[in-house]
C-alpha cells in the first residue's frame, strides 16, 4: 500500500477513535445501575429501564471492542504491516478498508 493511502486510512482511524472515546463518555450515564426509585424513573417503568441499561452496556461493550481494533489497526500502521491481511499475508482492497479501516483480514479470508 502506497504511504499516502496508508495516510489516509490513518486519519479515517484516528477520527473514528476520537468519535468512539466522545460517545462512550455520554453513554456511560445510561449504563449507570437502574434507580430503584420509580419518581427518578418518570414515565418509564422499571422494566423499560432495566432494557435500557442493557441495551447501553451491549453499546459500551461493541465499543470497547472497536476501540481495541482501531488500536491495534494503527499499531499495524507504526510497525508498517497496515492493510495486509493477517492470514494469508496478502493486500486488503482500499475498498474494502474504507468500509471499515480497522479490518484485518482481506476478503477471502473474511468470507471462510
Ligand atoms: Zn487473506
Amino acid at each position: 500500500m502506497k504511504k499516502i493511502q496508508i495516510d489516509h486510512f490513518r486519519q479515517l482511524l484516528l477520527t473514528l477513535q476520537l468519535e468512539l472515546v466522545k460517545l462512550s463518555s455520554v453513554s456511560v450515564d445510561a449504563a449507570k445501575p437502574v434507580e430503584l426509585d420509580q419518581a427518578a424513573i418518570g414515565r418509564l417503568t422499571r422494566m423499560d429501564a432495566m432494557r435500557a441499561q442493557s441495551m447501553a452496556i451491549e453499546t459500551i461493550e461493541r465499543r470497547k471492542h472497536q476501540l481495541l481494533r482501531i488500536g491495534a489497526a494503527l499499531q499495524r500502521v507504526t510497525t508498517g504491516n497496515y492493510g495486509e491481511c493477517l492470514t494469508c499475508g496478502k493486500g486488503i482492497s482500499s475498498g474494502r478498508l474504507e468500509v471499515d479501516p480497522s479490518y484485518t483480514q482481506c476478503i477471502k479470508c473474511a468470507g471462510k
